[in-house]
C-alpha cells in the first residue's frame, strides 16, 4: 500500500493509477482541468440541450436525479438559472434522515415538478442485509437504485435526457454528447452502477426474492431506451465540479448541514441524508484501508486548500473512525431497521476486513484499537 505523493489517496483505491513521480490519476486529472475551454464546454452544454429541450413547452427538457444532497441541490439551480425546466427524480436513500427529509423538500421549493420513488421499504431491507452480507455493501440498493429510478423515470414520462452530477470514472461529456452512439445503452449503465459483483438478476435465485419485487433495481429493456432514446450528460464536464462551491451555492439556497462534524468525516454538508452512509463509508475504510476523511482531504489538497501535512492530521483523527453513530443515531438503532445486531455487525466487518492492511495477532485474529476499528499495518505518515 502506497500513497499519492500530491495527495493522501492510497494504491488500494479501485481504478486509481500512479505515474512515475507517484502522482495519482485523480491529481493529475485535476492538473488537467487548468487546460480546459470552460468556456467552449458552456457551449457544448448550450448546444446539446438545444436538441433536447422542449421549446414549446410540451415535455419537461430533462431529467435531474436528485437524492436531497449539496451536489444535487446545485445541479437544480443550475440548470434554473440556465433557463430550463426540469422534472426532478429522487430515488429515496435507504435510511432518510430528518435533515435529509427538510433537504427534499427545499429542492422540491426551489421550484420544480418533483417524483419521488420509495421502493417498497420490507424489500429494500432484505436487500441491505444481503448487500452487507454478501459484498460488504450496505448501500447495494441504494446505489443500484439511483441509477435505474431515473432511467425507469425517463421512459415512463419520455423525457429523453437526464443530467446526472459528477462524472468520477471518466473524462467525456456523456452519451449525448457523442457523435456516434448517442443513446444511453446497458453497457453505460452497468459501467456507472456500482454492483460489486452482486447482480440484481443474481437475486431472485440465489435470495427468494421475486422479479417484480426487483423492478425498482431493473434497468427499463434495451427496446423501451431505445423508444424513448434515453440519453444522458454529467453537468460536471461542461461547468466546473468542485463539493465546497456546490454546497456554498446549495447553501445560499436553502440547503441544510448537519452544524458539527459527521462522524468519520470532516465537514458537517456531506452525505447527511441516509442513516446507513457511516456504515457504508466505514466498509470502503475495511476493505481499502481509507475513508471518507481521505476522499474528501485529498480534494482539498489538490485545490490548495490544505497543505499534505495539514490532511495527514486530520486524516489519522476522523478517517475510519467506528460508526458507533451516524449523524447523531446510535449503531445499534441504525442496525434495528434492518434487523441485525452490533455483534453480528461486527462479525460481518471482521470477515471483510483486509487483513493485508489491518494487523493480526499470531493467530490471525484482528488487533483492534480502543474504539473498535483495526489498527492499520503502515499508518500514514509519508
Ligand atoms: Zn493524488
Amino acid at each position: 500500500m502506497k500513497y499519492c505523493t500530491r495527495c493522501l489517496l492510497p494504491s488500494t483505491k479501485p481504478d486509481l493509477s500512479f505515474d512515475s513521480e507517484g502522482v495519482c490519476s485523480a491529481c493529475n486529472a485535476f492538473e488537467n482541468r487548468n487546460m480546459v475551454d470552460w468556456e467552449s464546454r458552456s457551449k457544448d452544454f448550450r448546444t446539446i440541450m438545444g436538441r433536447y429541450a422542449r421549446k414549446d413547452g410540451s415535455n419537461w427538457d430533462c431529467i435531474i436525479p436528485v437524492s436531497g444532497g449539496k451536489d444535487s441541490t446545485y445541479q437544480v439551480v443550475k440548470i434554473l438559472e440556465l433557463g430550463y425546466k426540469p422534472l426532478c427524480v429522487t430515488a429515496t436513500t435507504c435510511d432518510l434522515s430528518v435533515i435529509g427529509r427538510r433537504n427534499i423538500e427545499n429542492i422540491k421549493n426551489l421550484g420544480v415538478d418533483y417524483v419521488e420513488f420509495s421502493p417498497n421499504p420490507v424489500v429494500r431491507k432484505k436487500l441491505n442485509n444481503i448487500g452487507l452480507r454478501t459484498v460488504g455493501d450496505i448501500s447495494w440498493p441504494e446505489h443500484v437504485g439511483i441509477f435505474t429510478i431515473p432511467v425507469r423515470a425517463a421512459v415512463q414520462f419520455q423525457v429523453p435526457l437526464i443530467i446526472w452530477g459528477e462524472n468520477s470514472q471518466n473524462e467525456y461529456g456523456g452519451p449525448a454528447a457523442a457523435q456516434d452512439s448517442p443513446v444511453l445503452n446497458r453497457r453505460w449503465l452497468e459501467e456507472f452502477g456500482g454492483l460489486l459483483g452482486l447482480r440484481v438478476t443474481d437475486l431472485p435465485d440465489s435470495f427468494g426474492i421475486s422479479t417484480v419485487d426487483l423492478l425498482p433495481y431493473t434497468y427499463p429493456s434495451d427496446e423501451e431506451l431505445a423508444r424513448v432514446r434515453v440519453t444522458g450528460i454529467f453537468l460536471g464536464h461542461y461547468f466546473p465540479w468542485d463539493g465546497l462551491s456546490n454546497y456554498l451555492i446549495s447553501q445560499a439556497h436553502g440547503f441544510e448541514s448537519l452544524g458539527s462534524a459527521i462522524e468519520g468525516s470532516m465537514v458537517d454538508y456531506e452525505n447527511v441524508d441516509n442513516y446507513q452512509a457511516g456504515i457504508h463509508d466505514y466498509f470502503k475504510y475495511l476493505k481499502f484501508g481509507f475513508g471518507r476523511t481521505t476522499d474528501l482531504v485529498s480534494t482539498h489538497i489538490r485545490r490548495g486548500r490544505l497543505t499534505r501535512s495539514e490532511g495527514i492530521k486530520i486524516v489519522q483523527s476522523r478517517d475510519g473512525m467506528y460508526p458507533s453513530s451516524y449523524l447523531k443515531k446510535p449503531l445499534s438503532e441504525i442496525l434495528r431497521h434492518i434487523e441485525m445486531d452490533v455483534s453480528e455487525f461486527n462479525d460481518i466487518c471482521d470477515q471483510f476486513t483486509n487483513k493485508e492492511i489491518f494487523e493480526t495477532n499470531s493467530k490471525g485474529v484482528l488487533i483492534k484499537e480502543d474504539d473498535g476499528r483495526p489498527r492499520k499495518r503502515i499508518s500514514l505518515n509519508v
